[in-house]
Order: C-alpha cells, then structure tokens, then sequence
C-alpha cells in the first residue's frame, strides 16, 4: 500500500469515535495490506515500531521535527528561517499539522507503507556522535517525499502523538472483522465472530505482539493462530489474581489450594534460552539491564536448557537474613549504577510457576503439575506454617506455600505471613492452568489492607482533572477525575473525582503530565457523568483508596444494562502518583469494582470473617 493512502486511512481513523466504528474503520484498512504490512500498520496505529516489549521507542523532541521540517522546506526551495517556524507551531500547538500546512503537495514517486517504515526504524535506531544531525536529515528527506497529509502523521508518529484512541482490544475487534465482517446490525455470525476473537486473544496472551498476530492471521488464517505458542523472548501476558475477603470464601471458591505468601518486589517473567535470559516485568517491559544477577542465574540453574518462568524479586537484608521492605527493593529499579546497587541491595528471586520447559508448553498442565517441576528445579528452603521464612541461598528459591482445605489454616498461614511482614497471601487452584493475560480465581489474593470497609485500593485510569482554585490556583489543578477499565466494551468508565492525596510538588507535576494528555472533547471510549475542565487521553494510572464503595446514579462504573446506577469512591484520595508500572488497560476493572462492593456488603453486614 501506499503510504499517501495510509494516511488517508489514519485520517479517517481520527474522526472516528466509538470502539465499534473504530474497528470497522481500521478493519477496512488492513483487509487492503499484505501480512508484512499488516504488523508495521498495526504497531504505527499504536505509535509503535515494534511490539511494546521490543523496546524500540520513537519519542523525538519536538525541536529536532522541527528543524526537520526546515531542512525539508530548504530542499524544495520554500525556506523559513527557525523563528518564523516556531512562531507558527506555537500557533498551531500540533508539529504534525505545521508540516502538513507547509510542506507543498504537488507530484511525488509514490511511497509504500513498509518503505516510511523501514526509513522511521532506520531513523529510530540511528545513535552515537552526531546521530541527531542524522536523524534530522533523513526525517527531513521522508517528509519531502510524501503527501502533506502523510507528514501530518509522519510528523505526529515521531513525537509520540499519534492519538488516535485505537488499543488493544480495538485492534482484536478489527482483525476478528478481517475474517468474519460484521453486519449492520452486528447480529450474523456472532458467535463465530465470538471464537474467531477468543482465538486471537488467546495468541495475543502467549506472544504480546499483536503485529505478530495480525501477519500470522493475514498469512495463515485461523490455522496459524491456533498454531501459536509460548516463544523464548516473547513475553507471555502474565496470569492475575482475584481477591475475596477471608479463607472460608477462598476454600468456598476453589477448594482445596495452594496458599502462598505474596511476595511485595517486582515480578519477573524469565526467558532462558542456552547462554541467554531475557527478563520481563509485570508490564512486559525488558529489565535483564536492571536486574543482572537474576539473568546470570537463572543461565547457571538451566545450563543449556530452556525455559519461562516466574517469580517475584525481592531486596536481600544480608545482616538480618531477610528480605527489605518495598520502599527499599524498589530502588533497584533503576537503569544507572546497576552493578555498583547490585551489591549494595543483592536481589532474591521467589519463584513461583513454571510456563515452559525444554521447548514444551507447561501453561495447560494442572498448577499442581507445574509446581512438582518447579520443586525439581528450585531449592525450596521454607514449606508451610514454620518458624519463620528464610531466603533462599542463592539467588532463586521456590515460593513458600501450603496446600490446604481448611479455612482456618488459610487465616493461620496469612496470620503468619503478615506478621512476618509480607503483603498476604496468593491462593491457587490446584488444577488451574496457568491463565495468560487474564484475571480469574486460579489465583486469589488476600492482602492485609482487606479489614477497612472498601477492601483495597484501586487504580484509575485519569480520564481529566479541574482546574485548581483557592490555594491551589496557583498549581493549576485542583482534582482528577478517575475512571474504571471495561475490558468487554473498552470503555473507561468514571467512579471518581479525586482531590487529595498528593503534596504540592506531586500536583505540579501530575498537572505536567496531564497536560501533555489533553483532548478536544471525551476521548474516545471514555464515559463519564462528569465533565472535567480538561479531558486526557487515558494513559496514566493512580492507586486510590476511599473510605467507601457506593452506588451512584453520575457515575457510570460498573453499570450494568438496564441499571440506572454505576459505582463511586467516597472519600477518595490518591495513594500514589503515576503508576509507571499500569497502562491504562491494567487499571482495576468494572467487574472487580462490582466485587469489590460484594465484599465490602459482606464485611459491613458481618458476613465473611475478618480475612486478615
Ligand atoms: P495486578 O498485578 O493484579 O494488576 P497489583 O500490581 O496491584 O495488581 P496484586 O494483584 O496486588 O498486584 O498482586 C499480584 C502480584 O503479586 C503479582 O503480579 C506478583 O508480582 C506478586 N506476587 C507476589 N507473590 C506472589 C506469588 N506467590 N504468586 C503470584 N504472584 C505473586
């Protein structure tokens, strides 16, 4: 395809508002590519060039665009001198349409799609000594090559502003609609459209990348996505936990489980292949750089072999043999001075499953199966209600559990736990398979903070804020306005307005943030009963904790068809700033919002025990 006509297609894209029209649009879009320009379109709709977790950012400042943009008006003989430029973009505020009203349009040897590509990764990829005089010389020679129209996106894609509102599950929705195209009325072949989505989630969990996905579909059809399983250096989307209140409804739940402590440090999903390991975080991002001892070890204990497994790395108290508190563990978390903190604050890693094991998937065995090899690979130095849990010797160790019936012994084994300073408790079916990219009850947590009224926190995805007024006038803002995630329409739902919780420096500098995030009008898939002064794209997630859980008939959380009520927070206030480790699709769900008013009703009326 050419990329003129790409644009075209983004274009209509951007005045499109609604999942389902999105899909459709983009659907349209990718029935005209070939598999290998389907992937690159699906990661530049993204703003993307890769898959997120290939860690290939484009991100250029605007400045760089800029003179780009001069160097390519110099070629085709219509210069403006650099302050005439900026005076124009701080007219326009959008770098993209400043290219596009200047750069002329007129005649050009057309330019594919999979070209603009290949010229944007080389550019992505160009570093070293004088690598930005590069960069701006090759960016200016592709913007004079395309359509002013296409420089609005080129222009646009190099800055990470490409906002055209398309996520995950859009993207799913419009592949489905590649292979089964939806009526008018949404109605024919529903529950083929149904499977044919399943299906594509399920090769999205095993791979994350769904430009991969896209090709493999493109190219094979449904054959070759049912074909696609868990690959060394892919992460796979990782498994999530349910919460409930107390042991008895745990056992109520699952029945017999395993119960093990919960670890607070970062997870760690590792990919051993021979000499190499690769290691991923819960947000699918590489940290191998952040955490080198974990990467050496993890090559020693395989030797040769290969294998993904989990487990959670926690900060290593060498004078106390014990484990340090988040606070502490979370200052390895860092891309500088990696060795030099290495051995300040050594790392051990809990392991806790097993996913893949000498080129054989393990995700479908029964959690019981999985665990037995994962005893037979890792020293389990602690089982059960003992003393008191040491660390491993080295740098892995088996994750402590039990394996119990009994309600009770589920609250003495969290009893234990906490007072020995860990987060709770993570209880698992024992025949669970290990459920890629989903929430379910194979694992259910327990936590401490369970025995206040709403039971934990929440992460909301910022949806807008308000101006500051009073003495906050002066921060320029004064509340956000956070919404819930609904993974079945893709909605992010609003349950809260928030004002507190954060000092004046944190105000300031989530207003920055925030600022950067601002849209005309709702952003698309954003409903909320109230207006903000400023709307944002939802990108960042905060934890929040309230005092309360209500029903409530302005916000839309959680509402269910033929409902006149939603969900909202009382008393709500911020618990942390951005979560760097939450996309906005990670914030807590509908659904669990709706759980997590189950419990509080259960805990006010008494029922349910005191679960810690
Ligand atoms: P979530 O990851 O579910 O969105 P969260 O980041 O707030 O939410 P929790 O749900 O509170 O995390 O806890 C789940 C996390 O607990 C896992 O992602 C993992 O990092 C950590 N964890 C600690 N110990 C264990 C364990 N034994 N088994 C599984 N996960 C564990």
């Amino acid at each position: 395809m050419i990329f003129d006509r790409f644009a075209e297609g983004l274009e209509a894209l951007e005045k499109t508002s609604g999942r389902i029209d999105l899909a459709k649009g983009l659907s349209n879009l990718l029935l005209d590519l070939s598999p290998d320009e389907t992937a690159k379109a699906l990661y530049m709709v993204q703003g993307q060039l890769m898959p997120s977790f290939a860690g290939e950012p484009m991100g250029m400042a605007g400045s760089l665009l800029l003179r780009a943009i001069g160097r390519a008006l110099e070629t085709l003989k219509s210069p403006l001198s650099e302050a005439d430029l900026k005076e124009r973009l701080a007219a326009t505020g959008d770098p993209g349409l400043l290219a596009e009203s200047l750069l002329p349009s007129g005649e050009r040897p057309p330019v594919s799609l999979a070209e603009v590509y290949d010229r944007l990764l080389a550019i992505s990829r160009l570093s070293g000594a004088g690598s930005q005089e590069d960069k701006i010389l090759h960016l200016s020679r592709l913007l004079a090559d395309v359509s002013p129209l296409s420089a609005r996106f080129v222009g646009r894609f190099v800055m990470g502003r490409l906002r055209l509102g398309v996520g995950d599950a859009t993207i799913l929705d419009a592949l489905v609609q590649t292979e089964v195209p939806a009526s008018d009325d949404g109605t024919a072949r529903k529950a083929e459209r149904k499977k044919v989505r399943e299906e594509l989630e399920g090769a999205y969990n095993l791979c994350s990348d769904l430009g991969r996905v896209g090709a493999v579909l493109r190219e094979e059809g449904r054959a070759g996505i049912r074909k696609i399983s868990p690959m060394v250096g892919y992460p796979v989307r990782m498994a999530l936990c349910e919460r409930l209140g107390s042991g008895e409804e745990i056992v109520e739940k699952i029945g017999r489980a395993a119960v093990e402590s919960k670890y607070d440090g970062f997870r760690c999903q590792i990919h051993v292949d021979g000499k190499v390991s690769r290691l991923f975080s819960r947000n699918l991002e590489e940290t191998t750089a952040m955490f080198p001892e974990i990467a050496r070890a993890a090559v020693e204990i395989f030797a040769g072999r290969s294998a993904i497994f989990e487990g959670e790395a926690l900060g290593y108290d060498a004078e106390n043999d014990s484990y340090h508190p988040f606070q502490v563990t979370i200052t390895r978390k860092r891309k500088h001075n990696v060795l030099e903190k290495s051995s300040e604050i050594p790392l051990k890693c809990l392991v806790f499953d097993i996913l893949y094991l000498d080129g054989v998937s393990l995700m479908e065995r029964p959690f019981s199966e999985r665990r037995k090899i994962l005893e037979g690979l890792f020293p389990v130095r602690v089982r059960g209600i003992a003393d008191r849990e040491l660390p491993p010797e080295g740098v892995f160790g088996a994750s402590r559990l039990i394996v119990t019936e009994d309600p009770h012994e589920v609250d003495l084994f969290f009893d234990e736990v906490v007072e020995e300073g860990f987060e709770g408790v993570i209880a698992k079916r024992l025949d669970g398979v290990y459920a890629a990219g989903s929430r379910n009850f194979n694992w259910i947590k327990l936590k401490r903070s369970y025995k206040s009224a709403l039971s934990d926190t929440v992460d909301l995805a910022l949806i807008g804020y308000y101006r500051g007024k009073g003495l906050r006038t002066k921060l320029g803002i004064g509340a956000v306005l956070g919404a819930v995630y609904d993974p079945g329409t893709g909605e992010f739902q609003s349950v809260a307005r928030i004002g507190s919780g954060l000092s004046e420096e944190g105000w300031r500098d989530l207003r920055a943030i925030l600022e950067e995030l601002r849209t005309e009008g709702p952003p698309a898939g954003v409903v909320s009963g109230l207006v903000p002064d400023f709307w944002v794209r939802p990108t960042v997630v905060v934890s929040v904790l309230a005092d309360e859980l209500t029903r409530s008939p302005t916000h839309r959380a959680g509402r269910r068809e033929g409902e006149e009520e939603g969900f909202a927070l009382r008393f709500p206030r911020m618990v942390s700033g951005p979560r760097g480790d939450k996309r906005a699709e990670d914030a807590t769900t509908a659904d669990e919002l709706r759980r997590l008013y189950e419990i509080q009703r259960q805990r006010l009326s008494g029922k349910g025990g005191e679960g810690g």
